[in-house]
């Protein structure tokens, strides 16, 4: 199967706007923001979905969200921000590499859309 769009950020091969990088993850600005401020968060390893996850996992899952949570202490949104997972094309997941949408900088609301 050909690399996602995601594949060749952390690849190098595509620029993107890198917020945060480690050895198990990356952070970068979404090309389309739905937010003033949306970034996503993802796995260096290759998962597909949160649902193609396991055990093996867990701590790489948690460092994700501890990432998440980071970031939005160091752009000091700390108190309103959002993390959405979208999981299948049916929940609109457009690209099948594992991420985590941060959102914050506008009103929300609940349920979601
Ligand atoms: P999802 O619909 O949950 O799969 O989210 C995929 C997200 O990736 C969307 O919000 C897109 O705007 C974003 N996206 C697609 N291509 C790029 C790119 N080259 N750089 C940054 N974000 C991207």
């Amino acid at each position: 199967m050909s690399d996602t769009i995601f594949q060749k950020i952390i690849d190098k091969e595509l620029p993107a706007d890198i917020v945060y990088e480690d050895d198990s993850c990356l952070a970068f600005r979404d090309i389309n923001p739905v937010a003033p401020v949306h970034i996503l968060i993802i796995p260096k390893k290759k998962i597909e979905k949160i649902s193609d996850s396991s055990q093996e996992d867990k701590e790489l899952l948690g460092h994700l969200f501890l990432v998440a949570g980071g970031i939005a202490k160091d752009l000091g949104i700390e108190d309103a921000f959002r993390l959405v997972v979208n999981n299948g094309a049916g929940a609109q997941q457009t690209v099948f590499h594992l991420h985590i949408h941060l959102i914050a900088g506008r009103e929300f609301q609940w349920p979601p859309g």
